[in-house]
Protein backbone atom coordinates (compact mmCIF):
# COMPACT_ATOMS: atom_id res chain seq x y z
CA UNK A 1 0.00 0.00 0.00
CA UNK A 2 1.23 3.77 -0.61
CA UNK A 3 1.93 5.31 2.93
CA UNK A 4 4.17 8.40 3.61
CA UNK A 5 6.42 7.39 5.85
CA UNK A 6 9.27 9.17 8.07
CA UNK A 7 12.39 10.21 7.06
CA UNK A 8 14.49 11.86 9.62
CA UNK A 9 13.80 15.46 11.36
CA UNK A 10 15.34 17.64 8.58
CA UNK A 11 12.94 18.58 5.59
CA UNK A 12 11.33 16.91 3.74
CA UNK A 13 10.24 14.72 6.81
CA UNK A 14 8.04 12.55 4.85
CA UNK A 15 8.36 10.34 1.82
CA UNK A 16 5.92 8.40 -0.05
CA UNK A 17 6.59 4.24 -0.28
CA UNK A 18 4.87 1.17 -1.06
CA UNK A 19 4.92 -0.90 2.11
CA UNK A 20 3.31 -4.04 2.88
CA UNK A 21 -0.81 -3.86 3.93
CA UNK A 22 -1.14 -4.61 7.46
CA UNK A 23 -3.26 -7.13 9.21
CA UNK A 24 -5.49 -6.69 12.21
CA UNK A 25 -4.52 -8.13 15.01
CA UNK A 26 -6.79 -10.09 17.09
CA UNK A 27 -8.79 -7.64 18.65
CA UNK A 28 -8.06 -5.04 15.63
CA UNK A 29 -9.97 -3.02 13.33
CA UNK A 30 -8.28 -2.61 9.50
CA UNK A 31 -9.72 0.79 7.84
CA UNK A 32 -9.29 1.30 4.73
CA UNK A 33 -8.34 5.30 4.89
CA UNK A 34 -10.27 8.40 3.47
CA UNK A 35 -8.41 11.07 5.05
CA UNK A 36 -5.86 12.19 7.14
CA UNK A 37 -5.79 15.66 8.76
CA UNK A 38 -2.45 17.78 8.80
CA UNK A 39 -2.09 18.73 12.49
CA UNK A 40 0.61 21.05 14.42
CA UNK A 41 1.33 18.15 16.86
CA UNK A 42 3.18 16.41 13.60
CA UNK A 43 5.85 18.96 13.36
CA UNK A 44 6.59 18.33 17.25
CA UNK A 45 7.01 14.49 16.14
CA UNK A 46 9.21 15.36 12.76
CA UNK A 47 11.33 17.56 15.27
CA UNK A 48 11.79 14.92 18.23
CA UNK A 49 9.53 16.80 20.55
CA UNK A 50 8.37 13.56 21.61
CA UNK A 51 11.69 11.65 21.55
CA UNK A 52 13.08 10.43 18.64
CA UNK A 53 11.12 8.44 15.63
CA UNK A 54 11.93 5.66 13.95
CA UNK A 55 12.72 5.99 9.79
CA UNK A 56 9.83 4.35 8.14
CA UNK A 57 7.09 5.26 11.31
CA UNK A 58 3.87 6.04 9.74
CA UNK A 59 2.63 9.68 10.99
CA UNK A 60 -0.85 10.82 10.68
CA UNK A 61 -3.47 11.08 13.84
CA UNK A 62 -6.47 12.23 12.18
CA UNK A 63 -8.15 9.71 10.40
CA UNK A 64 -10.93 8.91 8.70
CA UNK A 65 -12.26 5.70 6.53
CA UNK A 66 -14.59 2.73 6.56
CA UNK A 67 -14.60 -0.37 7.93
CA UNK A 68 -12.24 -3.04 6.09
CA UNK A 69 -11.99 -6.04 8.38
CA UNK A 70 -12.54 -7.01 11.91
CA UNK A 71 -9.53 -8.58 13.58
CA UNK A 72 -11.36 -12.72 15.33
CA UNK A 73 -11.75 -11.62 18.46
CA UNK A 74 -13.15 -7.85 18.40
CA UNK A 75 -16.30 -7.63 20.83
CA UNK A 76 -17.49 -5.13 18.31
CA UNK A 77 -19.90 -2.70 20.65
CA UNK A 78 -21.42 -0.76 17.69
CA UNK A 79 -21.43 -3.59 15.33
CA UNK A 80 -19.58 -2.73 13.22
CA UNK A 81 -19.32 -3.71 9.29
CA UNK A 82 -17.22 -3.94 6.54
CA UNK A 83 -17.41 -0.33 4.47
CA UNK A 84 -19.08 1.69 8.07
CA UNK A 85 -17.90 4.69 7.83
CA UNK A 86 -15.76 5.41 10.88
CA UNK A 87 -12.99 7.70 12.45
CA UNK A 88 -10.10 6.35 14.42
CA UNK A 89 -8.96 8.02 17.87
CA UNK A 90 -5.50 8.67 18.33
CA UNK A 91 -6.42 8.63 22.09
CA UNK A 92 -6.20 4.22 22.60
CA UNK A 93 -7.53 3.32 25.77
CA UNK A 94 -7.29 0.01 27.53
CA UNK A 95 -11.07 0.39 29.15
CA UNK A 96 -9.78 -1.55 32.20
CA UNK A 97 -8.13 1.21 34.29
CA UNK A 98 -9.51 3.43 37.20
CA UNK A 99 -8.81 6.50 34.64
CA UNK A 100 -10.97 4.78 32.18
CA UNK A 101 -13.72 3.49 34.58
CA UNK A 102 -14.41 7.21 35.88
CA UNK A 103 -14.78 8.39 32.24
CA UNK A 104 -10.98 9.93 32.16
CA UNK A 105 -9.88 7.70 28.56
CA UNK A 106 -7.42 10.64 27.86
CA UNK A 107 -5.15 10.17 30.76
CA UNK A 108 -5.26 6.30 30.94
CA UNK A 109 -1.67 5.09 31.18
CA UNK A 110 -1.68 2.83 28.36
CA UNK A 111 -2.90 5.05 25.66
CA UNK A 112 -0.09 6.79 26.32
CA UNK A 113 2.26 4.30 25.39
CA UNK A 114 0.27 4.29 21.83
CA UNK A 115 -0.74 6.81 20.40
CA UNK A 116 -1.30 6.22 16.54
CA UNK A 117 0.72 8.59 14.20
CA UNK A 118 2.31 9.72 17.29
CA UNK A 119 3.28 7.46 20.05
CA UNK A 120 4.63 3.72 18.75
CA UNK A 121 1.82 2.44 16.38
CA UNK A 122 1.82 3.58 12.95
CA UNK A 123 -0.74 6.01 11.88
CA UNK A 124 -3.14 6.68 8.49
CA UNK A 125 -1.15 8.94 6.09
CA UNK A 126 -1.18 5.47 4.61
CA UNK A 127 -4.10 3.44 2.55
CA UNK A 128 -4.97 1.44 5.32
CA UNK A 129 -4.30 1.48 9.26
CA UNK A 130 -4.71 -1.54 11.96
CA UNK A 131 -5.91 -0.03 15.36
CA UNK A 132 -7.23 -1.35 18.23
CA UNK A 133 -11.00 -1.66 18.35
CA UNK A 134 -11.63 0.25 21.31
CA UNK A 135 -10.44 3.22 18.94
CA UNK A 136 -12.88 3.09 16.11
CA UNK A 137 -15.77 5.19 16.38
CA UNK A 138 -18.93 4.82 13.89
CA UNK A 139 -19.52 7.91 12.00
CA UNK A 140 -23.57 8.92 11.62
CA UNK A 141 -25.17 9.33 8.31
CA UNK A 142 -25.05 12.56 6.41
CA UNK A 143 -21.41 13.42 8.16
CA UNK A 144 -18.78 13.58 5.07
CA UNK A 145 -16.45 10.71 5.79
CA UNK A 146 -13.45 12.64 4.06
CA UNK A 147 -14.18 16.14 5.93
CA UNK A 148 -14.72 13.88 9.33
CA UNK A 149 -10.93 13.23 9.65
CA UNK A 150 -10.52 16.37 11.89
CA UNK A 151 -13.46 15.31 14.40
CA UNK A 152 -9.98 12.71 15.13
CA UNK A 153 -8.28 15.64 16.78
CA UNK A 154 -8.75 18.98 16.14
CA UNK A 155 -12.73 18.88 16.92
CA UNK A 156 -12.30 16.50 19.57
CA UNK A 157 -9.58 18.17 21.48
CA UNK A 158 -11.20 21.64 21.42
CA UNK A 159 -14.92 19.83 22.46
CA UNK A 160 -13.28 18.18 25.40
CA UNK A 161 -11.51 21.50 26.41
CA UNK A 162 -14.64 23.32 26.27
CA UNK A 163 -16.66 20.98 28.12
CA UNK A 164 -13.83 20.54 30.94
CA UNK A 165 -14.02 24.39 31.53
CA UNK A 166 -17.19 24.32 31.53
CA UNK A 167 -18.62 26.03 28.33
CA UNK A 168 -22.26 26.33 27.81
CA UNK A 169 -25.10 28.50 26.81
CA UNK A 170 -24.02 32.19 27.40
CA UNK A 171 -20.31 31.34 28.74
CA UNK A 172 -18.22 34.50 27.37
CA UNK A 173 -15.22 33.26 25.88
CA UNK A 174 -11.90 34.20 24.54
CA UNK A 175 -9.65 32.39 22.47
CA UNK A 176 -6.35 32.78 21.86
CA UNK A 177 -4.55 31.10 18.57
CA UNK A 178 -7.43 30.17 15.76
CA UNK A 179 -5.56 27.13 13.89
CA UNK A 180 -7.17 23.74 13.73
CA UNK A 181 -7.88 23.63 17.57
CA UNK A 182 -8.96 27.34 17.81
CA UNK A 183 -10.75 27.41 14.70
CA UNK A 184 -12.80 24.77 15.80
CA UNK A 185 -13.54 25.53 19.01
CA UNK A 186 -15.04 28.37 17.79
CA UNK A 187 -17.42 26.02 15.64
CA UNK A 188 -18.14 23.93 19.05
CA UNK A 189 -18.62 26.66 20.94
CA UNK A 190 -20.77 28.50 18.97
CA UNK A 191 -23.28 25.59 18.72
CA UNK A 192 -23.25 25.45 22.60
CA UNK A 193 -24.54 28.45 23.21
CA UNK A 194 -21.43 30.47 24.41
CA UNK A 195 -21.50 34.48 23.46
CA UNK A 196 -19.29 36.38 23.22
CA UNK A 197 -17.02 34.24 21.19
CA UNK A 198 -13.83 36.33 21.12
CA UNK A 199 -10.97 35.03 18.71
CA UNK A 200 -7.17 36.94 18.98
CA UNK A 201 -4.77 35.87 16.83
CA UNK A 202 -1.97 37.21 14.78
CA UNK A 203 -3.17 36.55 11.41
CA UNK A 204 -6.02 38.12 8.99
CA UNK A 205 -6.68 35.22 7.29
CA UNK A 206 -7.25 33.10 10.27
CA UNK A 207 -8.94 35.55 12.12
CA UNK A 208 -11.36 36.35 8.85
CA UNK A 209 -12.00 32.01 9.15
CA UNK A 210 -13.05 32.61 12.44
CA UNK A 211 -15.72 35.11 11.86
CA UNK A 212 -16.64 32.60 9.46
CA UNK A 213 -17.21 29.76 11.81
CA UNK A 214 -19.09 31.89 14.25
CA UNK A 215 -16.35 34.44 16.27
CA UNK A 216 -18.49 37.77 17.68
CA UNK A 217 -15.73 39.53 17.39
CA UNK A 218 -12.14 39.23 16.24
CA UNK A 219 -8.66 40.63 17.20
CA UNK A 220 -5.30 40.56 15.66
CA UNK A 221 -3.22 41.55 18.45
CA UNK A 222 -0.21 42.91 16.41
CA UNK A 223 -2.59 45.89 15.16
CA UNK A 224 -4.60 46.55 18.21
CA UNK A 225 -4.24 46.04 22.19
CA UNK A 226 -6.05 43.02 22.99
CA UNK A 227 -6.18 43.48 26.88
CA UNK A 228 -8.39 46.80 25.78
CA UNK A 229 -10.29 45.36 22.95
CA UNK A 230 -11.29 42.25 25.36
CA UNK A 231 -11.95 44.46 27.84
CA UNK A 232 -13.94 47.34 25.79
CA UNK A 233 -16.31 43.87 25.03
CA UNK A 234 -16.12 41.96 28.66
CA UNK A 235 -15.38 44.58 31.16
CA UNK A 236 -15.61 41.59 33.88
CA UNK A 237 -13.64 39.88 31.48
CA UNK A 238 -14.09 36.18 29.92
CA UNK A 239 -15.32 33.23 32.24
CA UNK A 240 -13.28 31.43 29.34
CA UNK A 241 -9.98 31.76 27.93
CA UNK A 242 -8.96 28.72 25.55
CA UNK A 243 -5.44 28.92 24.93
CA UNK A 244 -4.64 26.98 21.57
CA UNK A 245 -1.77 28.46 20.02
CA UNK A 246 0.89 26.34 20.32
CA UNK A 247 3.37 28.11 22.17
CA UNK A 248 1.13 29.42 25.30
CA UNK A 249 2.14 31.48 27.40
CA UNK A 250 -0.86 32.38 29.84
CA UNK A 251 0.33 36.47 29.92
CA UNK A 252 -3.08 37.55 28.09
CA UNK A 253 -5.30 34.82 29.27
CA UNK A 254 -4.44 36.24 33.00
CA UNK A 255 -5.23 40.13 31.43
CA UNK A 256 -8.54 39.28 30.23
CA UNK A 257 -10.07 36.46 32.35
CA UNK A 258 -13.02 36.76 34.42
CA UNK A 259 -12.34 36.59 38.58
CA UNK A 260 -13.56 33.04 39.36
CA UNK A 261 -12.54 32.34 35.16
CA UNK A 262 -10.90 29.15 34.01
CA UNK A 263 -8.33 29.39 31.61
CA UNK A 264 -8.20 26.30 29.47
CA UNK A 265 -4.49 24.93 27.09
CA UNK A 266 -4.29 22.66 24.50
CA UNK A 267 -1.65 23.95 22.71
CA UNK A 268 1.20 21.78 23.57
CA UNK A 269 4.60 23.88 23.70
CA UNK A 270 7.76 22.79 23.21
CA UNK A 271 9.79 19.90 25.43
CA UNK A 272 11.36 22.95 27.36
CA UNK A 273 7.92 25.65 27.17
CA UNK A 274 7.19 26.91 30.42
CA UNK A 275 4.69 29.63 32.10
CA UNK A 276 4.35 31.63 35.20
CA UNK A 277 1.54 33.70 36.23
CA UNK A 278 1.53 36.52 39.42
CA UNK A 279 0.59 34.40 42.01
CA UNK A 280 -1.62 37.67 43.92
CA UNK A 281 -4.18 37.62 40.45
CA UNK A 282 -4.24 34.04 40.40
CA UNK A 283 -5.37 33.57 44.22
CA UNK A 284 -7.56 36.80 44.75
CA UNK A 285 -9.43 36.17 41.84
CA UNK A 286 -9.87 32.47 42.03
CA UNK A 287 -8.78 31.71 38.43
CA UNK A 288 -8.65 27.87 37.91
CA UNK A 289 -5.86 26.77 35.20
CA UNK A 290 -6.00 23.66 33.23
CA UNK A 291 -4.68 21.59 31.03
CA UNK A 292 -6.84 19.17 28.84
CA UNK A 293 -5.26 16.55 26.45
CA UNK A 294 -7.23 15.15 23.43
CA UNK A 295 -10.20 13.74 24.11
CA UNK A 296 -12.44 10.96 25.69
CA UNK A 297 -13.10 8.97 22.43
CA UNK A 298 -15.80 6.54 23.36
CA UNK A 299 -17.86 9.73 25.08
CA UNK A 300 -16.94 12.94 23.80
CA UNK A 301 -16.58 11.51 19.56
CA UNK A 302 -20.25 10.49 19.51
CA UNK A 303 -21.08 13.99 20.83
CA UNK A 304 -19.25 15.20 18.32
CA UNK A 305 -20.91 13.57 15.34
CA UNK A 306 -23.80 14.11 16.53
CA UNK A 307 -23.84 17.98 16.76
CA UNK A 308 -22.11 17.53 12.62
CA UNK A 309 -25.32 15.36 11.96
CA UNK A 310 -27.85 17.30 13.70
CA UNK A 311 -26.12 20.26 11.30
CA UNK A 312 -24.83 22.23 14.40
CA UNK A 313 -21.21 22.35 12.99
CA UNK A 314 -20.69 22.64 9.57
CA UNK A 315 -17.18 20.53 9.47
CA UNK A 316 -16.83 21.04 5.38
CA UNK A 317 -16.21 24.95 6.52
CA UNK A 318 -12.93 23.99 8.48
CA UNK A 319 -10.93 22.56 5.99
CA UNK A 320 -9.43 24.68 4.06
CA UNK A 321 -6.99 22.73 2.11
CA UNK A 322 -7.42 19.25 0.29
CA UNK A 323 -4.10 17.53 -0.89
CA UNK A 324 -2.95 14.35 -2.77
CA UNK A 325 -0.75 11.73 -0.73
CA UNK A 326 1.80 13.19 -2.75
CA UNK A 327 1.82 16.69 -1.74
CA UNK A 328 2.52 15.71 1.40
CA UNK A 329 5.71 17.36 2.78
CA UNK A 330 4.25 20.52 0.33
CA UNK A 331 0.88 20.68 2.72
CA UNK A 332 3.72 20.71 6.07
CA UNK A 333 5.16 23.21 4.95
CA UNK A 334 2.37 25.59 4.49
CA UNK A 335 0.95 24.01 8.28
CA UNK A 336 4.39 26.02 9.37
CA UNK A 337 3.89 28.78 7.37
CA UNK A 338 0.27 29.35 8.96
CA UNK A 339 -1.59 29.04 5.76
CA UNK A 340 -4.26 26.37 6.43
CA UNK A 341 -7.50 26.65 8.58
CA UNK A 342 -7.52 22.74 8.43
CA UNK A 343 -5.70 20.72 5.83
CA UNK A 344 -6.47 17.35 5.00
CA UNK A 345 -5.12 14.43 2.66
CA UNK A 346 -7.29 12.25 0.42
CA UNK A 347 -5.85 8.54 0.55
CA UNK A 348 -8.92 7.29 -1.74
ZN1 LIG B 1 -3.55 16.52 16.22
ZN1 LIG C 1 -7.29 2.90 30.89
Amino acid sequence: MKAATFRGPSKPYLEIKDVPAPKPGSDEILVKVAATGICHSDIHLFKGDFGPVRQGFIPGHEVSGWVEELGPDVKNPWGLKKGDPVIVSWIVPDGICKYCASGKENYCPTAAGRMPGLVGLNGGHAEYITIPEIAVIPLEKGVDVYYAAPIACAYGTAYHALREAGVGPGTSLVIIGVGGVGLSAIQLASAMGAYPIIAVDIRDYALDKAKELGATHVINSTKEDPISRVRDILPDGADVVHEARPEPDLKLSMEVVARSGTIVVTGLGGPKSSFSVNVLPFVINGIRIMGSLGYRPRLDLPEIIRLVASGKVDIKKLVSHVYAPEQINEAYENLEKGLHARAIVKWS
